[in-house]
């Protein structure tokens, strides 16, 4: 099933950068897809668009054919992992969990078991109660995906969340976020600078020209993953 299209889509900057030009593909549900390319060619732009944070300047994005700032208002379908994990440091792990679900209401108790399920998935149950000065740049990456994966969203999308990691850190965490994509059947969409980690994680890449304001992605390589 069709989950995110991206309709003859192009974003001009009021700055006069074309960051992307007319890129048009579709995801279906259940993929792992990379958006590949080099620093600047508008992969940031096209996942701020999914999750409704960019809008095009002509052209469409959809997800489950709804614009996604309205799907973003109706539902927790969507969730972003930032680079920078971007925790609270006064708030415990737990805490930190938690807090997207308090902002939407609901039950303190309901949440806390929610966010020890998310951490439990991440192999950060015993860091329940540590605070993120206290954890290293991995595990303050998996509590970042623990927070997203609490509002168990259909739709997972990571900007360069490993970029800032050592090699042997990344590599445990790629391994883990491939278990969970499979586990949680959701649909991932990844952007990376980095070939190597496009080709281990995903069932789809999506490759984007450096070519300033010609963004080829209409190229895209079908991998032989599950
Ligand atoms: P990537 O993620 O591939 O590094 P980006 O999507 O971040 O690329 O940026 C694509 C191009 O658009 C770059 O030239 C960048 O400087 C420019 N850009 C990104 N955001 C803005 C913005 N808000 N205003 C103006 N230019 C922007
Ligand atoms: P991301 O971390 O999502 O790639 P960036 O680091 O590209 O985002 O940009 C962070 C913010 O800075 C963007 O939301 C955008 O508003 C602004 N920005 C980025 N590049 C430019 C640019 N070339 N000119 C003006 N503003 C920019």
């Amino acid at each position: 099933k069709r989950l995110v299209a991206f309709e003859h889509v192009s974003k001009m900057f009021s700055t006069g950068t074309l960051a992307l030009s007319d890129i048009h593909f579709t995801i279906q549900e259940g993929e792992f897809v990379s958006f590949l390319g080099p620093s600047g060619c508008g992969k940031s732009t096209a996942l701020r668009m999914v999750a409704g944070l960019a809008v095009p300047t002509t052209g469409l994005v959809t997800v489950n054919g709804k614009t996604p700032k309205q799907l973003v208002r109706e539902s927790n379908d969507i969730a972003f992992v930032f680079q920078d994990a971007n925790l609270l440091p006064w708030r415990t792990v737990l805490d930190n969990v938690v807090l997207p679900m308090e902002l939407r209401g609901g039950s303190r108790k309901e949440h806390k078991e929610t966010a020890l399920h998310a951490l439990e998935m991440v192999g950060l149950k015993d860091h329940m109660k540590a605070h993120p000065r206290q954890l290293s740049g991995g595990m303050k990456m998996r509590v970042s995906i623990a927070r997203a994966l609490a509002a168990k969203p259909k739709l997972l999308l990571m900007d360069e969340p490993f970029a800032a990691l050592d090699e042997i850190t990344r590599q445990s965490l790629q391994m883990e976020l491939l278990d969970i994509w499979q586990k949680e059947k959701m649909t991932v969409l990844f952007v990376t600078h980095n070939v190597y980690e496009a080709v281990f994680l995903s069932s789809k890449i999506v490759v984007m020209s450096a070519r300033p304001g010609r963004v080829s992605s209409n190229i895209d390589v079908d991998l032989p993953y599950p």
